[in-house]
């Protein structure tokens, strides 16, 4: 068959969707669905049920990530792989994970009504706790089947009351023995933005060809204490001098390194905290986010310098340091313009862009060739009972979803 003129079924997805959102409804239109709680469990269940009719086989692993597999022509071959996860924020949204679930569902459902077989077997898989809500390590399920978390390390995350990830897959009938990870040709995830971009520039798809690098920097100044009135102002030491001086140079540093540098001064905060009082302590934190490798390490090294600078002119004693940072993610190149060329074939307005959020493919694509579709949502809400998007786009990225999977799995 010509698979050129190929589409999804937007209804079907749509109506899925909206059922699959009933399972944790909330009060005010959202969803908690929890990873490894009763409701997580209903709505594999129900993506169960959908996969078995549409003639896929559904295995689970030792960590409740459950794979579903459309069998190849040769099943010797390294399968094609999409997905997401179906666990959600306490008051999340209808949309963040499981649209990437669904929309897989649906470029299965539509290669069986079309009668297409692909060379390689594909699989789409639903990550377990990419939420990290209630068990508190987000994408824990993938970070495990890439090698990155131990299986013991996951085993043994508890919740609030204490219960453990193992015990409840136990409780739930979610373990499986542990597998060796399956030859992966290429992953694709497709998945609500979760920010503004695509709608404020009116596109329909996000090309995204990789996750921003991020740290958090923590400075602390030390001071003297002294009473406000009598300290003549040269015989104080006070580290608001050494802010103040740094501040303004941050700033340039920042937009030195172009307009998608990110710095974020969200802490600070002086001790005592008195009007009357001169500080003797300052801290302050800064978050510096890049999708450049080489311009994100200029700008970490910048506010390290500035901030000791600073302190150098001012006499004052401090520290700076990194106190956590997540490298960035490079999507692998034949995955990125699988992507942009399934896009421009279906005549969709597409621009390149970079996450500014964690996915599951992050820890994926350390192992496998990866890459991800955004489409927009209302307002880049997300994890919020309001999030939202329109069956259009939704459909329009699960065709992009389609064509580039079809490419990759057929030849
Ligand atoms: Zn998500």
């Amino acid at each position: 068959m010509n698979t050129v003129a190929l589409r999804v079924n937007g209804e079907r997805l749509w109506s899925r969707l909206m059922e699959m959102g009933t399972i944790g409804a909330t009060a005010h239109g959202g969803c908690n669905r929890q990873a490894l709680t009763d409701l997580d469990l209903q709505g594999r269940a129900l993506l169960s049920r959908w996969a078995q009719a549409a003639g896929c086989d559904v295995r689970l692993d030792a960590i409740g990530n459950m794979f579903v597999r459309r069998r190849g022509m040769d099943e010797s071959l390294p399968v094609v792989m999409t997905g997401s996860h179906l666990d959600t924020q306490p008051t999340g949204g209808k949309f963040d994970g499981v649209y990437g679930v669904l929309a897989g569902l649906e470029v299965i459902e539509s290669l069986n009504e079309h009668g297409i077989a692909t060379r390689h077997p594909i699989e789409l898989c639903v990550w377990c706790n990419e939420e990290g809500s209630r068990f508190p390590m987000a994408m824990m399920g993938s970070a495990v089947w890439s090698g990155r978390l131990s299986l013991h390390d996951a085993y043994a995350l508890t919740d609030r009351d204490g219960v453990s990830v193992r015990s409840e897959l136990d409780r739930l009938g979610l373990t499986a023995p542990a597998l060796p990870r399956q030859a992966v040709k290429a992953a694709l995830e497709v998945h609500i933005e979760q920010g503004p971009v695509l709608e404020q520039r009116r596109k329909t798809i996000g090309v995204v060809t990789g996750v921003q690098h991020m740290s958090r920097h923590e400075i602390v100044i030390h001071g003297q204490e002294a009473h406000a009135g009598p300290t003549p102002m040269h015989m104080r030491r006070v580290p608001v001098r050494a802010l103040a001086q740094a501040l303004p140079a941050l700033y340039a540093a920042a937009a030195a390194q172009g307009p998608e540098a990110r710095f974020t001064v969200g802490v600070i905060e002086t001790r005592p905290g008195s009007a009357n009082t001169v500080p003797g302590l300052l801290r302050f934190t800064v978050d510096v986010r890049h999708p450049d490798a080489d311009r994100y390490a200029a700008l970490k090294r910048a506010v390290h310098e500035v901030v000791r600078a600073a302190l150098a002119e001012q006499t004052l004693e401090g520290e700076v340091r990194c106190v956590w940072e997540a490298p960035g993610v490079s999507f692998d190149a034949a995955c990125v313009s699988a992507v942009r060329t399934a896009a421009s074939s279906l005549g969709l307005a597409a621009i390149d862009m970079v996450s500014g959020a964690g996915h599951d493919s992050c820890n994926v694509a350390a192992v496998v060739p990866t890459a991800m579709v955004f489409v927009p949502c209302a307002g880049g809400l997300s994890h919020n009972e309001a999030e939202s998007a329109t069956a259009a786009d939704l459909a329009a990225g699960a065709n992009v979803l389609l064509h580039a999977m079809l490419a990759l799995a057929l030849e």
